[in-house]
């Protein structure tokens, strides 16, 4: 039996994203509904590197803003997840043939320190050469520095359903699995049609969230009059879980074929190495590891730790939503984009991209670009405080 048909907004996708704004519209008082049409976190929320960081490459290619938002959020989450979001070692080893230098390396800990304020979390050092050896059999050949700071890892899909728990608490409903079909934009709203239980069901909304993920541009086709869209290009990232765990903590490596930023994090007993950056072009769905891909982490995997045994016992790809620009995948912005048919009065909002570790923030962004259309309800939490916590089964939201 269907508690309501009638809500102030229906969110399209139940990843990291859409299961925040749930939440976030939950503690507001609004009716949400999240239709998700295979299970939460089916999609890139499960698929990712599972770090809750500012993102210190960021520092490099400017993105300042990005980087504070995403330390503030780490350290929201790091208070209010604590089962989920955990501090660790990262280790920056470098090499006489590392393309970044110690002194570039050292500025770029000093301004992440800086951006993330005071505390544990913000502090770096430089690893005595005494204790390289305790480095899980890093390679030590042309070894000159090694940098320790800290970020944090989550578990991604756990994650995703904790937030979902929290939305429903607060009174949001989920469907799943739930497929949306189509929708019209009328004078008063939105009416949907979406797939449950095998039956096409139908509600409306004052606003439709669309928070797709890589199948986004394919839920804006569906919908009448057309919304605006963005070209999209869809990037690849492929991880290889290994046997046996690295002791010492995480490793922030740099390829030795093309220079790019490569994870080697423990994963509750293994390993998880990634990513790869390799354009993709098919439906979603289809998208999985390359034999290329894996060489390609294994020879890095390799490099640095010569002496390790490569068992791969699981291996996954996800996809990136990029604005389609010129340029390396690598350097383009992870900032989300944030699309709507209507500024003063909008139907539907539209994410494109965006990061796991803001999308709490990302959540607020939604709902202040769609207050213009939503009625005022009487708020039910402070987000800023609100615990994130596992549901005591959480197969029951898969
Ligand atoms: C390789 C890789 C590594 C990454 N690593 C990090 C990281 O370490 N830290 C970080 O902060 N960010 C990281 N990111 C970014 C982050 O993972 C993504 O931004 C985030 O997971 C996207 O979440 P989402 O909710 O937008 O999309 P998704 O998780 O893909 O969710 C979209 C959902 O929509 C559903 N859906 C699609 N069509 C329909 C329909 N018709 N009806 C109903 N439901 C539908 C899908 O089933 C899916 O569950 C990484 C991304 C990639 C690709």
């Amino acid at each position: 039996m269907l508690a309501s048909q009638s809500y102030d907004l229906v969110v399209i996708g139940g990843g990291i994203q859409g299961t925040a704004i749930a939440q976030a519209a939950a503690a507001d008082g609004y009716r949400v509904l999240v239709l998700e049409k295979t299970g939460l976190a089916a999609g890139t929320s499960s698929r990712s590197s599972k770090l809750i960081h500012g993102g210190l490459r960021y520092l490099e290619q400017g993105h300042f803003g990005l980087v504070r938002e995403s330390l503030r959020e780490r350290s929201q989450l790091l208070q209010l997840a604590p089962a989920l979001v955990k501090l660790n070692p990262f280790y920056i080893p470098i090499y006489q043939t590392t393309s970044r230098g110690k002194w570039t390396i050292r500025a770029g800990l000093t301004l992440y320190g800086l951006l993330a304020g005071l505390g544990t979390a913000s502090r770096f050092r430089s690893v005595p050469r005494a204790e390289w050896a305790a480095l899980d059999g890093l390679s030590t050949v042309g070894l000159t520095h090694v940098f320790q700071y800290w970020d944090a890892q989550t578990d991604d899909r756990l994650l995703t359903q904790a937030l979902m728990h929290s939305a429903m608490k607060l009174g949001a409903e989920l469907r799943c699995p739930a497929e949306f079909i189509q929708a019209n934009l009328t004078q008063d709203g939105c009416e949907l049609t979406y797939r449950w239980q095998n039956q096409s069901l139908h509600c409306t909304a004052a606003v439709i969230i669309n928070a797709a993920g890589p199948w986004v541009n394919q839920i804006l086709y569906n919908i009448t009059p057309s919304p605006p869209t963005l070209p999209i290009e869809l990037v690849q990232g492929t991880h290889l879980v290994l046997e046996e765990k690295p002791d010492s903590g995480c490793y922030y490596l740099e390829s030795p074929v093309d220079q790019r930023a490569i994870f080697v994090l423990p994963w509750y007993q293994h390993t998880l190495l990634g990513t790869t950056e390799t354009v993709f072009t098919g439906a979603p769905e289809a998208c999985h590891p390359l034999a290329e891909e894996e060489a390609y982490l294994i020879e890095c995997f390799h490099h640095y730790f010569p002496n390790r045994k490569v068992v791969v016992r699981e291996k996954f790809s996800g996809l990136r939503v990029l604005p389609k620009t010129q340029g390396a995948a690598f350097s383009r912005s992870r900032d989300i984009q944030l699309l709507c048919d209507n500024a003063d009065r909008p139907r539907i909002i539209t994410l494109y991209g965006g990061k796991l570790t803001v999308s709490r923030a990302t959540a607020q962004k939604v709902l202040r670009m769609a207050a213009p259309s939503l009625p005022q309800r009487d708020p039910k939490a402070n987000l800023a405080e609100l615990p994130i916590e596992l549901p005591p089964s959480p197969s029951e939201y898969v």
